[in-house]
């Protein structure tokens, strides 16, 4: 595995991305009042989680706070040019640091603000998550970044590259976590102003605790890494219950999915093709085992009968295929056979070696 490898892998939501600069976060309108805030890459060592701020007559709610507070801070500032109301609930929807490591920026702005998310996402976000990211931190974004400052020295052409790395190094350096200060186990309703929301827990799915928003009257819902535009990233996921979580999430009467990276869905066709992946991984990879064969083989004897949904999610792009069988089928399927190799813990997994 090449360092450049290693290291998109450990940042466990991240592509690679040759932005040059870190221009502001594009907003898309997804309702009245409802902004979704998309931001650049950090230039190729980090790929940032969508963030949202439904307005209302009395405050703001964010769901997501970004992966750095540069990022969040860019976002705050397309918020303030949209509404005077301070923001007064911030919903963080799991432990990766890409959706949180942002917080700071609003409890710095608004020290009132109520942070939700899950009971066990705060226990991740305390310990897990933190050690989970330091090797990356402590070690290979180093080593990155010094093989980048040699090859610079001959290729001035990488340097803007080389300064937005820098910049992420920096900004991950520096920042100030923030925990939740308001926890829910299943259910937690907020009413703000004119809006009724609705942070929902259906189990474990991408994490132990994955916290999602559901606004019924507007039919919305953000879903966080529960499903990702366009390849779900299956990292030590739960594979039975988070179909599960995923099929009493398809119940709700929604008309947009907004996903924790990428465009919002406007219907339901990717996440019916992501759930139809995990019901044959499901399948096949119990069959496999059963057969006794590894992992890695019953990858290969799996994917291809999964070609038919990879080009419904991929769009038979080639980078993306390369993507679907590793972030999604690989991943996945190494968390089947743990599976049925016992009942699974809230520990974080290791990344599979490929
Ligand atoms: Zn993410």
């Amino acid at each position: 595995m090449t360092i450049r490898r290693a290291l998109l892998l450990v940042l466990a939501c991240s592509i690679s991305l040759t932005a040059q600069n870190r221009p502001g976060p594009a907003t898309t309108t997804l309702a009245p009042g409802i902004l979704l805030f998309t931001t650049p890459g950090y230039g190729d060592v980090g790929l940032d989680g969508n963030a949202i701020a439904i307005l209302s007559r009395d405050g703001v709610l964010v769901f997501d706070t970004n992966g750095t507070p540069g990022a969040s801070a860019a976002v705050l500032g397309e918020i303030r040019k949209l509404t005077s109301q301070p923001v007064r609930w911030i919903v963080n929807s799991h432990w990766h640091w890409d959706h949180w490591y942002g917080t700071d920026t609003y409890q710095q702005a608004f020290p009132d603000v109520r942070i939700v998310s899950h009971e066990k996402n705060r226990q991740m976000m305390m310990g897990p998550a933190i050690d989970f990211n330091r090797p990356f931190l402590e070690e290979q974004l180093p080593a990155y970044l010094q093989r980048m400052e040699t090859r610079a020295v001959d290729k001035p052409d990488l340097k803007p590259l080389l300064d937005a790395d820098r910049a992420f190094f920096d900004q991950k350096k520096s920042v100030r976590l923030v925990l939740p200060n308001v926890t829910f186990s299943d259910r937690l309703a907020i009413e703000l102003g004119e809006r009724h929301i609705e942070v929902l827990n259906y189990g474990r799915g991408v994490t132990p605790g994955d916290t999602f928003v559901y606004l019924p009257n507007e039919k919305i819902l953000l879903l966080g890494d529960l499903i990702v535009n366009p390849i779900t990233f299956a990292l030590s996921g739960y594979p039975t219950e988070w179909l599960r979580v995923l099929e009493r999430i398809d119940a709700l009467d929604v008309t947009m999915i907004v996903t924790g990276h990428g465009a919002p869905l406007y219907d339901k066709t990717l996440m019916h093709a992501t759930m139809d992946v995990f019901r044959m991984l499901l399948r096949e990879g119990k069959a496999a085992k059963d057969k006794g064969l590894t992992p890695d083989q019953a990858k290969d004897a799996i994917v291809p009968g999964l070609h038919d949904l990879m080009v419904t999610i991929t769009g038979d792009d080639p980078g993306r295929n390369a993507a679907f069988r590793q972030q999604l089928v690989d991943w996945y399927l190494h968390r089947v056979y743990e599976e049925l190799e016992g009942p699974l813990t809230d520990a974080i997994a290791k990344i599979p070696a490929s």
